[in-house]
């Protein structure tokens, strides 16, 4: 399943207060990650009766919440809502290699566990920076 491709800009001011406001969250805002844009982190997906969806960062340490946000556009215009949600409790088991994968969605998420979610595009992206970072001579 391919990831969708929605994108948003981050309501900074927004996410700064939940995240201070929330019980267990960090008492100063955090100078990083929470500015820019943020890409849907779903399947694909039907945008009408489920809403797109990113994590900003983790509420706690070790994370056990997240904080995420969730918006609908119409045209142009985006409504945000930021929600603290606990993980996705599902890990996928390599019973050949031995490896745990978590899944990196909220609990009850709507579309299939985040290893069913591939982006072509940042594959792509990450294949050609490691690319970038290995001497080729
Ligand atoms: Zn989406
Ligand atoms: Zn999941």
């Amino acid at each position: 399943m391919l990831q969708c491709t929605a994108l948003t800009n981050i309501p900074e001011i927004q996410a700064l207060v939940a995240l201070t406001t929330m019980p267990g969250g960090p008492d100063n805002p955090p100078d990083t990650g929470m500015d820019g844009h943020a890409l849907c982190e779903l399947g694909e997906h039907d945008a009408q009766h489920t809403q797109h969806a990113a994590r900003l960062r983790a509420v706690d340490t070790p994370a056990t919440r997240d904080l995420w946000l969730f918006w609908t556009s119409t045209g142009r215009r985006h409504t945000h809502h930021l929600v603290e949600l606990p993980k996705c409790p599902a890990t996928l088991h390599h019973l050949t290699t031995g490896s745990r994968c978590p899944c990196t969605l909220y609990d009850h998420h709507p579309t299939p566990h985040s290893w069913h979610v591939t982006d072509p595009l940042r594959d792509l992206l990450v294949q050609q920076v490691l690319d970038a970072g290995t001497p080729t001579k």
